[in-house]
């Protein structure tokens, strides 16, 4: 897996970053996870031609991780003329919430008037979807209940890409990191505390109990790029590329 970090920063894009959207490339499949009302202008800053995605998957209903669909959607209509289906994979409601949100945005743009086909796929909770090579389990964590948050672990083959979507404490996160690869973790804060965030000094307590390969924090807001000098562990950033 090549996970390309196109989007590392939280709601506010503080620090001038992108919300969050990583593409992951595999030999022969691509996805991105969440697509944050950014996500296309970093797939344009990158290069990255969004005609290449497979799939996308979304881990919660907020628009820093599922607010940039509509713009991937009428670019691959109009921009690209794209034929192949895109699957988008989500909470359940994902094809009724994708389908108001393009109606909101551009209103008269239907979901079975683009050129190609778009197949929605619903988790559910602390369940699994197999979606091409993917393997996606899925778990409930702690934020805000009605954008319906969730953890993620997708694997392929014998890796394994942890992500915890948005979420204060919550014991899932044992069972989303357990054996990963790489798990993605987000980190808004460095030591306020809020129910529906993590801080990093929360992290570091558990740290010894993630039982990851590697961890790297995400969603950083500003207390967290104040000190990020301070920081042991990882920090993602706009532009990161990780193989595992
Ligand atoms: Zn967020």
């Amino acid at each position: 897996m090549k996970i390309h970090f196109l989007g590392t920063g939280d709601a506010f894009c503080s620090g001038g970053r992108y919300q969050t959207c990583f593409l992951v490339e595999l030999p022969d499949y691509v996805f991105l996870i969440d697509c944050g009302a950014t996500s296309l202008m970093a797939m344009n800053n990158s290069g990255i031609d969004p005609g290449i995605i497979d799939s996308i998957i979304i881990s919660h209903f907020h628009g820093d991780h599922f607010g940039g669909l509509p713009f991937m959607l009428l670019d691959a209509n109009y921009k690209h003329k794209r034929k192949t289906p895109l699957n988008i994979i989500g909470p359940p409601g994902i094809g009724r919430r994708v389908g108001e949100l393009l109606d909101i945005m551009y209103p008269m743009v239907t979901l079975d008037k683009l050129s190609f086909k778009v197949n929605f796929v619903e988790y559910h909770h602390s369940g699994v979807v197999t979606q091409g090579p993917l393997r996606i389990e899925s778990y409930p964590v702690i934020h805000v209940p009605e954008a319906l948050p969730h953890g993620l672990r997708i694997s392929y083959q014998d890796k394994t890409l942890a992500f915890s979507g948005d979420t204060g404490w919550t014991d899932e996160l044992f069972k989303i990191s357990e054996s990963a690869d790489l798990f993605i973790c987000e980190c808004n804060f460095y030591d306020s505390h809020t129910p529906t965030h993590l801080n990093y000094q929360t992290i570091m307590d558990q740290r010894e109990n993630l039982h990851c390969q590697r961890i790297i924090l995400n969603h950083l807001g500003p207390e967290m790029l104040e000190n990020q000098d301070r920081v042991a562990l990882e920090c993602s950033y706009d532009g990161l590329i990780i193989n595992i």
